[in-house]
């Protein structure tokens, strides 16, 4: 917890001989809710779980290991809230089994389909709509600048200098 300022700023206002108790750097914290036992740190009875490796390590526990197989966001905060507690959990765990590559590879979009795609209006003049796309390497011979300037799906391609 060296190096943990969240837990720092609160042992410094509930453990009365830390050396370096300063101004608090989050006032709204309510430091009540937390107390030292047995050389960990707990706030409503839920052991405080130290930025870095811990938070990851017990997020791994609750996600990764083979008997829980990779729950959803509410699942895995369900696991974990009810014995550890550090701020910004849900976010934290949010941010976790979105990027967990598992979750992404295995499991299917429980939303709705896009739809089809809509084609664009057809322009009533020339030049009154264009679409823009620089490609840096486009087919056919290579111009001097290398960037193809191309209006897709108007039928214009201009070599840009
Ligand atoms: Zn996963």
């Amino acid at each position: 917890m060296a190096t943990d300022e969240f837990a720092n700023d609160v042992l410094d206002h509930i453990v009365p001989d830390r050396a370096s108790c300063s101004q608090s750097k989050n006032p709204r914290n309510d430091y009540r809710q937390f107390y030292w036992h047995g050389g960990f740190l707990f706030r409503q009875n839920l052991l405080y779980v130290p930025n870095g490796p811990p938070r990851l390590q017990v997020l791994q526990h609750c996600h990764d290991t083979p008997i829980v197989g990779h729950y959803g966001v509410h699942k895995t905060l369900e696991l974990i809230s009810p014995q550890h507690w550090w701020p910004h959990l849900r976010q934290f765990v949010e941010e976790y089994v979105c990027s967990c590559d598992t979750c992404c590879r295995s499991k299917s979009p429980r939303h709705r389909s896009y739809g089809l795609l809509q084609p664009l209006p057809i322009p009533e003049n020339p030049w009154k709509s264009i679409l823009l796309d620089f490609i840096p390497s486009g087919p056919g011979p290579p111009c001097p600048s290398g960037t193809l300037f191309c209006s897709p799906g108007r039928g214009i391609i201009i070599n840009h200098q």
